[in-house]
């Protein structure tokens, strides 16, 4: 997995996956064991001052506290300090979801005594020795050793190049499948630097839409990603997660059929969502192919925070219920970020102000022309194209120009390409015009 970092749009982190095998668990075991002490302490104390004074601690406040407890003096601080703050990020979590009318989440909760939890090694928390990594504990601890393969920093890049990255963050987790550890594995994040994209060359600009991404080059290509796979399984998770909750909601909460219809649940969504990443993997991945193969410099996307697409799905700054039925845009969108930015390819989010409204041929303005079956029939210049293709052409005239209104398109087009998901082959293949 990778993405760019916040600090820079162009900063590149990566991370890398290097199985431990089962011989190095006694090693790890009582510092997983003790980051999981941490995490229960913060459940407890969180508990603990909701009862006495009807509030929720601060990070800090937890932080503090603990210093002085001897679980704590285990792990290297920063380890430590993890621990709480994923508790926050799991507390935050929460109350959103709350906020958002998911009524039924709990929070965060006691995990088993002998649960082997995460631990993080963030930059000061280990050292790099050629080809091993140093794992600091407490000060008075000695380090865990790990050593690792030649090449262990070598990122290659899409186009053979392989970079060396500097790491800056270690965890180590527990692969658990069906209560019994099966590896230990170790993700090494690492920072590839700034990547240098490219100054020039052609534009590429994406539609996203419901079941439906559409783009427009300033090549001429016109493509159609049908996305209707994606957007069913994303329904027929949220309907599973419906039936589930249903069931429990009627069984007694930490019964023994309400347990095991908990761990029926996780393991049913986690294969589900596996199903769903990979396809919105196999989609970006395509994206960044084609936009590298077609001398793209610039990609641009929809800005997520405009208005459009909340008023197109009559959501306008309620609580976002629908939100669940609808494909993962945001992740979607910072999946081709980091993809392009590997092949030297900005990407830059733009307003879809009047895209979808606007003639991309002859920038006639008329919202009436966007027919029903999602076709755009122009009553002044007779064209007639799908929808979404005349609004990611749109999206991209905006984007060179600053408005896609009152201007005709300054390339022909070269026609159309039309995509869907191939379920045998698990990715997405061209097809024939008509069956879009
Ligand atoms: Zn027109």
């Amino acid at each position: 997995m990778a993405w760019s970092d916040k600090s820079h749009p162009h900063r590149l982190l990566l991370t890398k996956q290097f199985p431990l095998g089962l011989e190095t668990l006694p090693v790890f075991q009582p510092v997983m064991q003790a980051a999981n002490r941490i995490w229960n302490s913060c459940v407890w104390h969180s508990r603990e001052i909701f009862r006495q004074k009807d509030r929720w601690p601060t990070e800090a406040e937890l932080k503090a506290k603990f210093k002085s407890f001897a679980v704590w003096r285990e792990l290297h601080s920063q380890s430590a300090q993890a621990v709480v703050e994923e508790y926050f990020e799991a507390v935050s979590a929460y109350r959103k979801h709350r906020e958002n009318g998911h009524l039924e989440m709990n929070p965060p909760n006691f995990k088993p005594k002998n649960h082997l939890r995460t631990v993080t090694w963030k930059r000061q928390g280990f050292d790099v020795e050629d080809n091993t990594l140093v794992l600091k504990l407490s000060r008075k601890k000695e380090p865990i050793k790990v050593a690792l393969p030649e090449g262990w920093n070598v990122v290659t890049l899409p186009d053979g190049t392989g970079v060396r990255g500097i790491p800056v963050e270690v965890k180590v987790k527990a692969v658990v499948r069906r209560r019994k550890v099966e590896n230990l594995v170790l993700h090494v994040t690492f920072d590839l630097g700034v990547v240098p994209v490219y100054r020039a060359g052609a534009v590429s600009a994406y539609d996203y839409n419901s079941g439906l991404v559409a783009r427009a080059t300033s090549n001429g290509q016109l493509d159609l990603f049908i996305c209707r796979e994606i957007l069913s399984q994303v329904q027929y998770r949220n309907k599973v997660l419906a039936e589930f909750q249903e069931k429990m909601s009627r069984l007694k909460e930490g019964s023994r059929r309400w347990r095991r219809c908990l761990s029926a649940k996780a393991r049913k969504l986690k294969k589900l969502d596996r199903r769903i990443r990979q396809m919105e993997h196999a989609l970006t991945k395509l994206f960044a192919e084609l936009d590298g193969a077609e001398g793209v410099a610039f990609s641009v996307v929809g800005d997520l925070t405009d208005l459009r697409r909340s008023a197109r799905t009559g959501m306008k700054g309620k609580k976002a219920n629908q939100k669940v039925n609808q494909m993962a845009y945001e992740r979607l969108q910072s999946e081709q970020r980091y993809k392009n930015l590997m092949r030297g390819i900005e990407i830059d989010p733009w307003t879809e102000k009047n895209t979808s409204s606007t003639c991309c041929l002859c920038g006639t303005r008329n919202s009436a022309w966007r027919k029903h079956r999602g076709l755009w029939v122009c009553g002044k210049c007779k064209l007639i194209l799908q929808a979404d293709l005349n609004g990611a052409a749109n999206l991209l005239k905006q984007y060179l120009f600053g408005s896609c209104t009152g201007r005709e398109l300054p390339f022909a087009f070269r026609g159309v390409r039309v995509w869907r998901w191939d379920g045998r082959h698990n990715r997405f293949v061209q097809v024939s015009p008509r069956a879009a």
